[in-house]
């Protein structure tokens, strides 16, 4: 049977696969930016990872008529007013290595009494003639002494869960799914899809 088809804004198979993951089970057939018939280029200029998510997904389905899905997601650390925040993946170059960047967050971090830190997950929803729906969510974290664990990917070395007593790279992928930004996000909109018409 093929149902209806969402677009995810993206072209991180990472993050797709997620998606086909969560959407598949509710009859939806999953697409990318790749499966579309023209190349379409979208300028995340938002100042919120809400309006980030929303501008992806509202930019795909303003062109194509299709319903779509973005996320926007990135690290707010408090002694650093917030930052990178929404820069985090352009944040001191996005092709720079994290094990560069996460060493000079640890370096600024010297010293600093004040370690809080959260993940944040914005995930918008659009579909012709609604209003997107958006959902965020975040993980209360403390930014280590020095990095630890080699799963995830990004700062998740030097993220560090005190409930669990670990960085999130030092958690297996369903430990880290149970409290993430992302996993709360995603179990919140999947409640969504079969109640909301619009
Ligand atoms: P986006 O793909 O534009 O949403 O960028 C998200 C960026 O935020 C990533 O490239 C990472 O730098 C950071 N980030 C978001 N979520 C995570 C996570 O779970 N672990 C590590 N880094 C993350």
């Amino acid at each position: 049977m093929i149902g209806k088809k969402i677009v995810i804004a993206s072209t991180n198979t990472g993050k797709i696969k997620e998606f086909k993951e969560m959407f598949e089970p509710h009859g939806y057939q999953v697409l990318s930016l790749k499966d579309l018939p023209e190349e379409i280029d979208i300028d995340e200029n938002g100042t919120t990872f809400a309006e980030n998510a929303v501008i992806k997904a509202q930019s795909v389905t303003d062109r194509f008529g299709m319903e779509a899905l973005a996320d926007d997601s990135g690290l707010e650390i408090d002694a650093f007013g917030g930052e990178p925040g929404v820069h985090s993946a352009r944040w001191l170059g996005h092709d720079t290595p994290y094990t560069y960047k996460n060493q000079v967050i640890l370096e600024r971090m010297e010293g600093e009494q004040n370690r809080g830190c959260r993940y944040v997950c914005a995930i918008a929803w659009t579909k012709p003639d609604c209003p997107p729906v958006v959902i965020e969510d975040t993980v209360e974290c403390t930014i280590a002494y020095r990095p630890a664990g080699t799963n995830g990917f990004g700062y998740d070395p030097i993220v560090y869960y005190p409930p669990y007593g670990k960085t999130m790279a030092e958690m297996d992928p369903e430990e880290k799914h149970l409290i993430s930004h992302r996993g709360k996000a995603v179990r919140r909109l999947e409640k969504l899809f079969d109640e909301k018409d619009c």
